[in-house]
């Protein structure tokens, strides 16, 4: 695709308030491959309005009409499926094949769950005497971060366009052009002018101005815990409703019953993926003290198996920081098994699939997240020690157990403190809420959780 010169705004691409541009950086070669409008206050006020506009008319909407327009735009994403996935490639650096599956493939199956939501979900229920309403709370502020670019914007446009929201997007600097190809989709796909508008720009200056705009009624944060807990002192300090997916630092509990070669490799994979940007990614191997030597060993030859496979961070911000934390965890003492802070590559923002061993609980890698391609594996007595372990940190997003017998890895799941468990592995299923215990957010996305954030109700007694 083309970079856009300029805003999505009622419907047109408009020139920005001020001159000022956001350079689009290829991770895998460091060079420049766009430039995009960096938004101001002005600019995010216009779309604020645009939004306020639209909505009315959006809101009363027949829900098989919003139905209808999700749809379409699912049928877009399908038809621009090789230039989405192109996209990504080019400014997050992901490899072609992962960025075709899920950085592409992802977004669709969410779009048309959201479809078949908006012309399936109860909008008017029956409690007793009262009938419930379930009414779009208004316009949206949709803030999002470039880990899964296009991912984190229709988990968040497609249920605000169900609910019959008008939706604001500010979506992060490293990976705008997702999100104009994302908009230049809605806009095939239909969807009324000013329904959905796109502002690029900084975090602190369009961001910032989008969480505190009057006239956002909801503001959807995706992003780190700093900022998460500054939009929602905002939001608080306005009365206004926020929801809040933010960082995790999941545990992979394998208990001894478990198929070990397996939890391990599939463990290691789900780390690596991405590079190690996910928020939900297992970077917390849980291992019997029995079975911890063989588990470090098949970690370690899992990880080493990536080498040049694993595509490069997003920034060399993101890459400094990584490489920090993996000196961080030699200093405090954790013994590096694979990988490690040196550059793979010359040019490109690499980091090496990393895995460390002999991590305890308190070590900074084993509490913060790093979001790179790191694993840490720290070993536990007993199931009580392991529970304490995984439910031992600040965060709680997701998390996994291994065990032989199913009923015996739920039994430990229920233990624990997090928004999402995969049982043995588990799949992907984009009608199952997804978010944070803890730390790790306010809110759910996804499914029909995550089209109720997009709702108030209204309960008319008769
Ligand atoms: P970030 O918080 O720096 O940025 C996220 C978004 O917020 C970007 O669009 C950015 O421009 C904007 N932003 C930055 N400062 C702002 C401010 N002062 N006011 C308003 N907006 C502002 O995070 P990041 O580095 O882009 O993303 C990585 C983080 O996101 C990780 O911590 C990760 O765990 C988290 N994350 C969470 C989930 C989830 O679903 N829980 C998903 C993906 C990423």
């Amino acid at each position: 695709m083309k970079a856009h010169d300029g805003l999505y705004i009622d419907g047109a691409w408009r020139p920005a308030a001020s001159r000022n541009v956001i350079e689009v950086v290829n991770p895998a070669d460091e060079q420049v491959v766009a430039r995009v409008p960096a938004g101001d206050a002005g600019d995010v006020d216009t779309a604020v309005r645009a939004a306020r506009a639209a909505l009315p008319s959006w809101a009363a909407t027949p829900p098989a009409e919003r139905a209808a327009r999700l749809a379409a735009l699912r049928d877009v994403l399908v038809t621009r499926k090789d230039e989405i996935a192109e996209t990504v490639t080019l400014e997050l650096g992901s490899p072609p094949q992962f960025s075709q599956a899920v950085h592409a493939g992802v977004p669709i199956a969410v779009a048309g769950s959201y479809a078949e939501l908006a012309a399936t979900h109860p909008f008017e229920e029956k409690v007793g005497n009262s009938t419930v309403l379930h009414e779009p709370i208004g316009v949206v502020g949709a803030i999002t971060p470039w880990n899964y670019p296009l991912h984190q914007i229709v988990a968040k446009v497609a249920p605000a366009l169900a609910a019959g929201c008008a939706i604001v997007l500010k979506p992060a600097e490293d990976t705008p052009l997702t999100a104009q190809l994302f908009a230049e989709a809605v806009h095939e796909a239909g969807v009324p002018a000013g329904v959905f508008n796109l502002v690029t720009g900084l975090g602190p200056v369009a961001g910032q101005a989008l969480a505190e705009h009057p006239g956002v009624d909801l503001v959807s944060f995706t992003g780190s815990t700093a900022v998460g807990r500054r939009i929602g002192a905002l939001a608080g300090g306005a009365v206004k409703k926020v929801a809040l997916e933010l960082g995790g630092k999941s545990a992979n509990v394998i208990l001894p019953s478990a198929d070990l070669a397996k939890a391990v490799n599939v463990g290691v994979a789900n780390v690596m993926s991405n590079s190690g940007q996910t928020c939900s990614a297992w970077t917390r191997m849980l291992v019997h003290r029995d079975q911890y030597d063989e588990a470090v060993a098949l970690a370690a030859a899992a990880a080493a198996r990536y080498g040049d496979r694993i595509g490069p961070v997003v920034s060399a911000r993101q890459r400094d920081r990584v490489r920090g934390y993996i000196e961080t965890g030699v200093a405090e003492g954790a013994r590096l098994v694979a990988g490690g802070p040196e550059a793979p590559r010359e040019t490109g923002w690499f980091v090496s699939p990393t895995v460390f061993a002999d991590v305890t609980a308190d070590m900074t890698v084993a509490q913060e997240e790093i979001f790179g391609p790191v694993l840490t594996i720290l070993r536990y007595e007993d199931e009580e020690d392991a529970l304490r372990i995984a439910n031992g940190t600040v965060y709680g997003l997701a998390g996994a157990v291994w065990a032989g017998d199913e009923a015996e890895a739920v039994a430990f799941a229920r233990r624990m403190d997090t928004g999402q468990v995969d049982i043995n592995g588990g799949r992907f299923n984009p009608l199952a809420p997804f978010g944070g215990y803890k730390q790790s957010g306010v809110g759910r996305e996804l499914g029909g959780h995550g089209l109720a954030e997009y709702l108030q109700t209204k309960s008319l007694q008769f």
